[in-house]
């Protein structure tokens, strides 16, 4: 028996409804208004009342309206077709730009019933299988995509029957499976999962010990984000969150990417419908989109919905690593989320925390972070989330509440500066308040060291040194002017814009300078660190600057040469010309 309720109070989309029965925290109900059905989620309970935040516009809604409760919590489903399709935050279709303005208590299928997908059986009859177990896999554009026995699934299984290779529609069923009672269960291609808790189906989830190749030399070289690890991007507007994380969408080693446009504003979704369908996938030359699923929201659309669609994304990223592949998860902006979750904590009058929002903010932010990982799944194999956040402090104040806490809940910093980005130092990421907590993980030193060079870790923090060096003496030379110091100072400085020239600063928009693959990286800091160990003998500053400025200027030409052949080459002679010249 489902449990109903009346409508007793509205205040904008938090609602108060008299309950007959009982209901859960966080449950899915549909508030009735005349013949629409408005959804909402329960936020609060209390005695005989609840309280809901419905998911759309409340006008016209009156006290005597009647409730349903669903008696689940919000859920997704998941199946065959979630890739290359968009949604919003409660997984309607948004199959044309029209949909993003969908009629209020409308809600459209987000998987198609009528395809048909070739279905190839993995398990066999007689099996033994327990919960995110392998039953088969159909071909999702050119990725293997598992059809895992259903997560509900609690014990242990026997495979009763298996469909075999066909072509199948994700409602047609694919296998039985008998429970320790002896009851049979049907399977189909489609599963839901719930949202908000994360649902499981690993063995273990070690710490991260390898790395996620971005192509992206500030992350790379300075920062490295593991594989299954976390970092965001805070910035003012306008310092480039979107364009790197457009970047590492399309470069980053990831199998499937979830791209969830948090609330920005509606013309930057009307973007991201017409741009990202666009972008090319540089790994297979293909359309990044056949990879990728966009959950957006705008700042329109009533805030619950906003506040659901990171966890909505979150939960696709955790069904494909389920199936052994490499999620990567990108939010733009958590910012909007946060705000989403601080004008529900107003309406429901609880005792605010800093800047109004939640008190427990910071906790709800390391949960969803906490979400991301590389896994061991039952089968032996790996798979992973990674995901990067961006935030957009308001006045670039790095101290606000959602700033502050996410610093704590991720391990990977990328600061994008309001000052380097008006220098046109793109991307703007300050090298030296930027951080990534992996770089002391052991597993990763060696990791690192292994497969990019031996003395990698200790190259990096060589460089970062002298980046820090650097920034030093500018401020000396800034007061004591270029005579007032000795030329060893100016030598200091130009080795610091030589590294912010040649690694840090990459043209995103630029074919060969947008990728730059490891083992170029690689050869590049190491040309860098040559030039900065050599021992020039400047008798002047002017002279000092000279040779910097000229050598900055031919190993900017390296970046945009490809790498190794005719062009590369010639300037990397120059290189080396000027390094045996001055002995
Ligand atoms: P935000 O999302 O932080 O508001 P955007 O990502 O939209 O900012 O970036 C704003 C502008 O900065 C871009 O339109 C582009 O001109 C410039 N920009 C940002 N990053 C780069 C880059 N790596 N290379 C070249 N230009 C960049
Ligand atoms: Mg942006």
């Amino acid at each position: 028996m489902k449990s109903t309720g009346i409508v007793t109070g509205i205040i904008s989309n938090l609602v108060t409804v008299r309950i007959e029965g009982h209901v859960s925290q966080n449950e899915i109900c549909y508030v009735k208004l005349g013949d629409e059905r408005l959804m909402a989620e329960v936020i609060k309970v209390s005695g005989k009342n609840a309280f809901v935040q419905v998911y759309e516009s409340t006008r016209g809604l009156k006290q005597g309206d009647t409730v349903e409760f669903e008696g689940h919590m919000l859920e997704v489903s998941l199946g065959p077709g979630l890739l290359s399709s968009c949604y919003d935050g409660l997984q309607n279709n948004l199959k044309t730009m029209s949909d993003v303005f969908l009629k209020r208590g409308e809600y459209t299928d987000p998987l198609d019933h009528e395809k048909k997908w070739q279905f190839i059986p993995i398990a066999n009859v007689g099996d033994r299988v327990i919960a995110a177990d392998w039953l088969g896999e159909v071909k999702e554009g050119w990725l293997p995509h598992k059809i895992m026995v259903p997560f509900a699934f609690k014990g242990e299984y026997t495979v009763k029957s298996i469909a075999g290779e066909g072509e199948y529609t994700i409602d047609d069923q694919i296998a039985v499976l008998t429970d320790a009672q002896g009851e049979d269960h049907k399977v189909t291609m489609v599963q839901k999962w719930p949202v908000k808790v994360a649902v499981g189906g690993y063995v273990e989830k070690p710490r991260p010990y390898r790395i996620m190749e971005t192509g992206v030399r500030c992350i790379d070289t300075l920062n490295p984000i593991a594989e299954g690890g976390t970092g965001f991007i805070p910035g003012p507007f306008g310092c480039g969150k979107t364009v790197l994380q457009h970047a590492i969408a399309q470069q980053g080693d990831a199998d499937i990417i979830v791209m969830a446009a948090c609330g920005e504003r509606a013309n930057e979704v009307v973007e991201i419908f017409t741009e990202f369908p666009e972008l090319i996938d540089p790994h297979t030359g293909r359309k990044l989109i056949e990879r990728t699923t966009i959950i957006c929201n705008t700042s329109n659309m009533p805030v619950a919905a906003r506040e659901a669609s990171v966890y909505t994304a979150m939960t696709i990223c955790e069904y494909y690593r389920a199936m052994g592949m490499k999620a990567l998860l990108l939010a733009d902006s958590t910012s909007r989320w946060a705000q989403a979750l601080r004008e529900m904590s107003n309406r429901l009058e609880e005792l605010p925390g800093a800047d109004a929002f939640p008190v427990d903010l910071s906790a709800i932010i390391s949960n969803f972070y906490s979400r991301a990982g590389i896994v061991s799944l039952h089968n032996g194999k790996t798979g992973s989330v990674t995901f990067i956040g961006t935030v957009s402090p308001a006045g670039g104040n790095m101290k606000e509440p959602v700033t502050e806490s996410t610093k704590k809940a991720a391990r990977c910093f990328y600061c994008l500066e309001q000052a380097r980005a008006d220098r046109k130092r793109y991307p703007a990421i300050n090298p030296i308040e930027s951080y990534s907590k992996y770089l002391e993980y052991p597993e990763i030193i060696s990791y690192l060291n292994n497969k990019v060079n031996p003395d990698w870790v200790d190259k990096v923090n060589k460089a970062k040194n002298l980046v820090l060096r650097g920034k030093e003496v500018a401020e000396q030379i800034n007061i004591l002017g270029d005579d007032g110091v000795p030329v060893s100072y100016h030598e200091q400085y130009w080795k610091s814009e030589l590294i912010d020239f040649v690694i840090l600063q990459q043209d995103a928009f630029d074919k060969i300078d947008a990728i730059t693959p490891m083992n170029r990286q690689e050869f590049m800091l190491t040309l860098v660190l040559e030039v900065c160990d050599h021992k020039f003998n400047f008798p002047s500053f002017e002279d000092c600057s000279a040779k910097y400025k000229e050598i900055i200027n031919i190993m900017r030409q390296m970046n945009y040469s490809e790498f190794h052949g005719g062009a590369f080459n010639k300037y990397l002679e120059q290189v080396k010309n000027i390094l045996s010249n001055e002995q």
